[in-house]
């Protein structure tokens, strides 16, 4: 069997900035290796502009195998199955077992589906986002109409970059529209949706897929053959099933230094772990991605722990499908291309940043 000091498991958002600061500063001592599902990290705020063509593919993702060279770290392209806390082990799908000394976990999270009855809808899930291009290729060679569950930011950006490229597009939310972000943002989203020929159901939850047919409640809303789900970050099951301590949705429980609560040798960061007044988005874990690096070192060395605090406030900035985007922070909101090519110039540098060869 492999033994490490540490695998970062995931190239979620955080481990491509410890791994970017360890390929330009000093890497910690020890034997470090990244898990990771794919030899690509995309790169989830540009999907929307890949989708509306604004952007080809290889412009939206990170090629692991440069940064991992430049950090000095092993790239071990599987996917993790299962955790042994006992015995400090990782399960892979090929059957292999790899033990650690210290574990980091930034796996993100899957997309909450409803049960299924019947198979006349065919349902694609936005993550894994290497399946979901794949799956909205073939669709795009035949267009139909589409719906598409979930009223959250990833679900509007959705909306206006594919309206143009299907016959019909009807977005249902669960709650309110950009349910948690301020009332002019919300405004604007409508405007740009409306104007673009979406056909948006507010306090729409969709409890079935039955057959050719979307049910809240009772009620069948929606009948076709095509539903994109975009609805929620839910937990990966193997997770819950680790003997980690896990919040009710099945996330990680952390505290300040990024460590399982159960498990200190164990650090969780980003969409799978749960930690008060973190939320789930990238800039959370991207944030997180600077103190995760110094702790996983200060262990390494046996040095004193850093805290993270989350940020009150979180900028949004949706893309608009035309090169434009909405912007949100706190209670101001606006939208234009300004905004647009503000976001393409974060966006851009995100990945000009984290392409690192060694
Ligand atoms: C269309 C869309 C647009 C979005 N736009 C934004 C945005 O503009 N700003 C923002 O802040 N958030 C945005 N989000 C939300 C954002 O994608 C997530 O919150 C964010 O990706 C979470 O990052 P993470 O670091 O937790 O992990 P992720 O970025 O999800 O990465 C997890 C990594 O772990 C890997 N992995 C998973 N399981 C395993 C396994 N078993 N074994 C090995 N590897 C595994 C995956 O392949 C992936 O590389 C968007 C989401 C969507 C769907």
């Amino acid at each position: 069997m492999n033994h490490y000091d540490l695998i970062l498991l995931g190239a979620g958002h955080a481990h491509l900035g410890v791994l970017r600061r360890w390929a330009l500063v000093e890497r910690p001592p020890g034997r470090i290796a990244l898990l990771s599902a794919g030899p690509q990290a995309w790169y989830s705020g540009m999907l929307p502009g890949l989708l509306a063509q604004r952007f080809g593919p290889e412009e939206c993702r990170i090629e692991l195998d440069p940064l991992c060279r430049a950090a000095k770290v092993e790239l071990i392209v599987a996917q993790a199955e299962g955790l042994d806390p006992q015995q400090r082990q990782v399960r892979l799908d090929d059957g292999r077992h790899l033990a650690t000394r210290w574990l980091s976990l930034n796996v993100g999270a899957e997309v909450a589906a409803p049960p299924q009855r019947g198979a006349a809808m065919q349902a694609l899930a936005v993550k894994p986002f290497a399946d979901f291009l794949a799956g909205w290729r073939a669709w795009q060679a035949d267009p139909q109409p589409l719906a598409i569950l979930g009223g959250g930011a990833a679900g509007v950006e959705l909306a206006l970059a594919l309206a143009g490229q299907v016959p019909e597009l009807s977005l249902f939310c669960s709650a309110q529209l950009l349910e948690g972000h301020n009332p002019g943002l919300h405004m604007r989203a409508w405007g740009h949706l409306r104007q673009r020929g979406v056909r948006v159901r507010e306090h729409c939850p969709i409890d079935l897929i039955d057959g050719d047919r979307l049910v809240s409640g009772e009620d069948p809303v929606w009948r076709g053959g095509r539903l994109l789900l975009a609805s929620g970050a839910r937990a990966l099951p193997w997770l819950g099933h680790s003997d980690l301590a896990c919040d009710a949705g099945g996330f990680v429980q952390i505290g300040a230094t990024l460590q399982s609560h159960s498990h200190p040798w164990v650090f969780a960061v980003g969409d799978c772990a749960s930690l008060p007044g973190a939320r789930k988005s990238g800039v959370y874990s991207v944030r997180q991605g600077p103190v995760l690096a110094a702790n996983l070192a200060a262990v390494l060395r046996g040095q004193p722990l850093r805290r993270y605090r989350p940020q009150r406030h979180s900028l949004a900035l949706l893309a608009t499908g035309d090169g434009g985007a909405l912007m949100g922070w706190q209670q101001w909101s606006a939208g234009g291309q300004l905004f647009g090519r503000w976001k393409d110039h974060l966006d851009q540098g995100f990945i000009r940043r984290h392409s690192i060869s060694g």
